[in-house]
């Protein structure tokens, strides 16, 4: 069965329609794993037009529970960027200075000029998530941060910001097999947060707040993508296809050459 990555704006999601286990018409990494890295091909080339032509930025959101595959996802699917056009921007608990502004304060500062790319690993929302489901401030404050989200997005998207927004849905169960593979292998351990066991004990109150952030900040200049991402492959095969078609729509190409290049003698 076909399962829908997004919603049309204003449609509201209901994460139990969505399959984490879903992988498409394939049934091993070995099938998706050519297409993937074609498509990782295929990325590179259109990074290198966005950077040449330097007329439109891309941001990349990434949001997900604890062990949801953010920064795996950076890592094979992001890498087939040039390291040079991209700029990851992880959002960890904001500091003193940080909470003495508005909570969009730390985010548009790490928006990506025109040309580049930027990555979000985590991002203002977890400003209507965590912030959410901990109750860090109260449900008036975070009630008007969607519409506050949403004329932000709107202002990037009306200045040359292209913005695309994953969700990595994980089921429960492949969230507990990941953290106890963290737990328990020597070179994943240092991952390994118990601060994201309290979180765990969280797990519906965070579906709810998500299922409100897709919903309320699903437009069409910035749309939410839910990613089946149990298995690693068919997520980062999804990811490089959503972004390749984000920047298909784009009229990337290079910009002209200076006049009369043919006229210019090399010299000896
Ligand atoms: P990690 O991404 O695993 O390094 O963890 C970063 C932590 O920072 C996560 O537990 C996030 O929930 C938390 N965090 C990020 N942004 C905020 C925020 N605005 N308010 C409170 N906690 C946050
Ligand atoms: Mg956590």
């Amino acid at each position: 069965m076909a399962q829908p990555l997004t919603l049309p704006p204003g449609e509201r999601f209901h994460l139990k329609d969505f399959d984490p286990d879903f992988t498409g018409p394939y049934h091993k990494k070995k099938e998706a794993r050519e297409k993937t890295w074609a498509n990782l091909e295929r990325l590179n080339a259109l990074q290198e037009m966005l950077y040449a032509q330097g007329k439109h930025a891309l941001l990349i959101v990434l949001q997900a529970m604890d062990a949801g595959g953010k920064d795996g996802t950076i890592k094979h699917v992001m890498g087939a960027f040039n390291p040079q056009g991209v700029q990851v921007t992880p959002f960890k608990v904001p500091t003193e200075e940080e909470l003495a502004h508005d909570f969009l304060w730390r985010v548009h500062k790490a928006v990506p000029r025109r040309g580049m790319i930027g990555i979000f690993n985590r991002s203002h929302y977890e400003d209507v998530l965590v912030v959410r489901v901990r109750s860090l401030v109260p449900k008036a404050v975070w009630r008007k941060r969607y519409t506050q989200i949403n004329n932000f997005e709107r202002l990037l998207a009306d200045n040359g910001v292209t913005i695309v927004k994953f969700f990595l849905y994980i089921s429960k169960e492949e969230q507990a097999e990941r953290l106890r593979e963290r737990q328990e292998t020597p070179e994943k351990q240092w991952k390994f947060n118990p601060g994201d066991l309290d979180d765990r004990v969280l797990w519906d109150d965070y579906m709810d707040a998500f299922e409100d952030a897709l919903s309320k900040c699903n437009t069409r200049h910035a749309p939410w993508y839910v990613i089946p991402a149990n298995r690693k492959w068919y997520r980062n095969l999804v990811v490089s296809q959503v972004l390749i078609d984000t920047l298909e729509k784009l009229d990337l190409r290079y910009p002209d050459p200076p006049p009369d290049i043919e006229s210019f003698v090399i010299p000896e």
